[in-house]
């Protein structure tokens, strides 16, 4: 249900990413679960230094596949790296390209993150880093780099499966993933194994919050404007992922947050205006776009990342973790993330597709390029967008694009 509140700030006017979620909280007064959740987030970093300098180990890695699951059976806290971009500025840009010699058009991204830990070398915080070759070349370059100064980095080979790959070729797959969840348990703890009791768990955990997104997901089609965009796209693309550090309250907000839509009452007139749109990008550090979705009347309603299969709990837990890797979204070709996007499309009869990139990112460009055409041919309208990774505010030229296309599917 839409409410009419006074806000504090002008959405205009913020140039930061912090202010934008503050803002978030102000904006959903009417929901204590939303505001926990985008607390979860905005704490989720320093939370995670916080907790290691109190002395559990945590580690910065991509914080997602089978990362999350694997870390937290180890008693591990896995911190997305990306989420550092947050408090990134101009300032690190420079730090990447005048210290480290980064071409000003590599990725933003990842410019971000290794000024961010060019600052926090050597300053006591977590220091361990889980890479992932199949991250990207200017990421692979950050890896080595941030070596020499003081990180000690591990990094796991590729995952991918090729649109074709079935078979024995997947059955391959699957035994080389379990040899890379080895591999990273060993550089963890010492030893080559993992506490399946302990895995079995994290599946359950994993499962039960697949599906109260599910069933979150579903609600939101009755109440499309309740929780708006930054808001679920942080709690889908990152919380679900990794429960912001903290599994426990995730979980308990998520819960808060289905009695709270199970109990808001349907407004008729919204669900006649709603523009459904479908976000197929990551999350974005330019957090005014999603307000300018919002503000267009548009509503985030299917993502890329939607949960889509559950694990198989009638597998041993590392089979049941590689196999459901292969089986999603993520699994490597384009294709995988295309058939969720295409089945969010069909199932909210969704109005339109933006696709979101960063500038100087290659690969996801050819993705975004593949998905454009595809859904042109069915006769699906898209945006794409390229976007910074920086903080600060969005550029006028991506806003009025979001706006002009989110007020063209209305009209
Ligand atoms: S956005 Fe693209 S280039 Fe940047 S880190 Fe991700 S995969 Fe690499």
């Amino acid at each position: 249900m839409t409410r009419a509140i006074a806000l504090a700030q002008d959405p205009e006017d913020i140039r930061a990413q912090k202010e934008y979620i503050a803002y978030s909280k102000e904006a959903h007064s009417y929901s204590p679960a939303i505001q926990r959740l985008l607390e979860l987030s905005e704490d989720y970093v320093p939370g995670a230094e916080r907790a290691f300098k109190a002395g559990k180990p945590a580690i910065w890695c991509q914080a997602n596949g089978f990362v999350p699951v694997l870390l937290y059976s180890l008693g591990v806290i896995p911190v997305a790296a990306g989420e550092m971009g947050r408090y990134s500025a101009k300032e690190d840009m420079l730090i990447a390209e005048d210290t480290y010699q980064f071409p000003v058009e590599t990725c933003s991204m990842v410019k971000c993150v290794v000024a961010q830990w060019h600052k926090r070398a050597k300053t006591g915080t977590i220091n361990r880093i889980l890479a992932n070759s199949s991250g990207c070349e200017p990421y692979n370059m950050a890896w080595e780099i941030v070596k020499k100064h003081g990180y000690d980095v591990f990094s796991n080979e590729i995952i991918y499966r090729g649109p074709t790959v079935k078979g024995e070729r997947l059955e391959q797959l699957v035994k080389f993933t379990i040899g890379q969840m080895l591999d990273v348990a060993e550089w963890l703890t010492g030893k080559r194994a993992v506490d399946e009791s302990r895995l079995k768990v994290e599946i359950a955990r994993k499962n039960r919050l697949l599906g109260k997104l599910r069933q979150v997901l579903e609600l939101r089609r009755a109440h499309p404007f309740y929780m708006k965009s930054l808001a679920i796209i942080l709690t889908l693309n990152v919380g679900l992922n990794n429960y912001f550090g903290k599994p426990e309250e995730f979980e308990r907000a998520i819960d808060e947050l289905i009695l709270e839509l199970t109990k808001a009452p349907i407004n008729e007139k919204e669900l006649q205006k709603v523009i459904a749109l479908v976000w197929a990008g990551g999350v974005g550090q330019e957090f005014g776009i999603y307000e300018a979705i919002d503000q267009a009347g548009g509503a985030l309603l299917g993502l890329r990342s939607v949960p889509f299969r559950l694990y198989r709990q009638d597998l041993p837990p590392l089979e049941s973790i590689a196999r459901w890797i292969y089986d999603n979204s993520n699994a490597g070709a384009g294709v995988y993330a295309r058939e969720v996007l295409d089945s969010e499309v069909e199932r909210l009869k969704a109005r339109g597709v933006i696709l979101y990139g960063y500038i100087g990112c290659s690969y996801s460009t050819v993705n975004r390029e593949m998905f454009r055409r595809f859904f042109h041919e069915k006769g699906v309208a898209c945006v794409n967008l390229e976007g910074s990774f920086q903080t600060g505010a969005p550029t006028g030229q991506v806003l009025t694009r979001v706006k002009a296309f989110v007020e063209m599917l209305a009209a």
